[in-house]
């Protein structure tokens, strides 16, 4: 029976079929919501810091194709 180990509580999780956790790979929507907020939190605090990064030229730039 596969298992996963939830990256939030660290509850082991056993489950039969992939459709029985909708929320993998945390144990439940409460966890996956948990992650979400983290992310969200990261997000913003990597987008203030940027603001000291303005000067110089992306180095990988990846931006939109301009070339159709
Ligand atoms: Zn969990």
């Amino acid at each position: 029976m596969p298992t996963l180990t939830c990256p939030i509580c660290r509850k082991l999780v056993r489950f039969t079929s992939r459709d029985e956790v909708p929320w993998r790979p945390f144990c439940s929507r409460q966890c996956k919501l948990v992650d979400l907020g983290r992310w969200l939190n990261e997000e913003y605090r990597i987008s203030e810091d940027r603001e000291d990064f303005e000067d110089g030229p992306d180095p990988d730039g990846n931006g939109p194709a301009e070339n159709a």
